[in-house]
């Protein structure tokens, strides 16, 4: 690590920036399917994932120990819901750094820029976990009917109020930061600017009252 690496933390931090993505993530797992827990059910999918021990999972993509989840299929793809979710059959044993390498990638992609597998590894593990994603059923949003359809348009209305409101909250930020939080009577004026809404302090904890 350089010192120049302090950089990216000395900037202002921007909630919108920052956590947009975070929202977007939140707002597409509420939405994806889940399957029950169900041992025995797992137990089998995962022998049949090749699992050798039950006690201790392997990485699938590279059978070091697994220390997480990794969601086969993205829950969203290319903006939308992919209609996958958190369901036995899209989840496999991961190591932290192949999921953080994996990110958003499709996994057949990851497993072919894999370096240290030879074509007929690869094949083989890309064929067993496509026979282990099949154990998941993706749900289908386009054929809604009218009642679930005008839900599902509310439920995106209130993530578009969520990021703009986040956008409005690094605004009040800004105002405060330059007008100096310490000296108290600037802080109550920009406070009561008109650009400060109520509901965005509310939302980052600061009321003006
Ligand atoms: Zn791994």
């Amino acid at each position: 690590m350089t010192p120049k690496t302090i950089r990216s933390h000395l900037a202002p931090y921007s909630i919108f920036s920052k956590r947009k993505t975070t929202i977007a993530h939140a707002f597409a797992s509420a939405l994806a399917p889940s399957d029950e827990y169900d041992e025995a059910k797992i137990e089998a999918a995962l022998e049949a994932l090749g699992q050798q021990n039950l006690k201790q999972l392997s990485c699938v993509y590279c059978e070091r120990p697994a220390q997480t989840w990794d969601h086969l299929e993205n829950l969203v793809k290319n903006g939308k819901l992919n209609g996958y979710g958190h369901q036995v059959g899209n989840l496999v044993p991961c190591c932290r750094d192949c999921n953080s390498q994996k990110g958003g990638k499709p996994f057949c992609d990851f497993i072919n820029a894999n370096a240290n597998l030879t074509d007929s590894e690869k094949l083989n593990l890309i064929h067993r976990l496509e026979a282990h994603l099949s154990l998941a059923k993706p749900i289908e949003h386009s054929n809604l009917n009218s009642e679930d359809q005008e839900t599902l348009t509310k439920f995106f209305t209130l993530q578009t109020q969520i990021l703009k409101l986040m956008e409005k909250a690094d605004q009040c930020a800004q105002m405060l930061r330059i007008r100096k939080m310490a000296e108290p009577s600037a802080c109550q004026a920009a406070l009561s600017e008109e650009s400060c809404p109520d509901q965005a302090l509310r939302c980052i904890g600061i009321t003006n009252r």
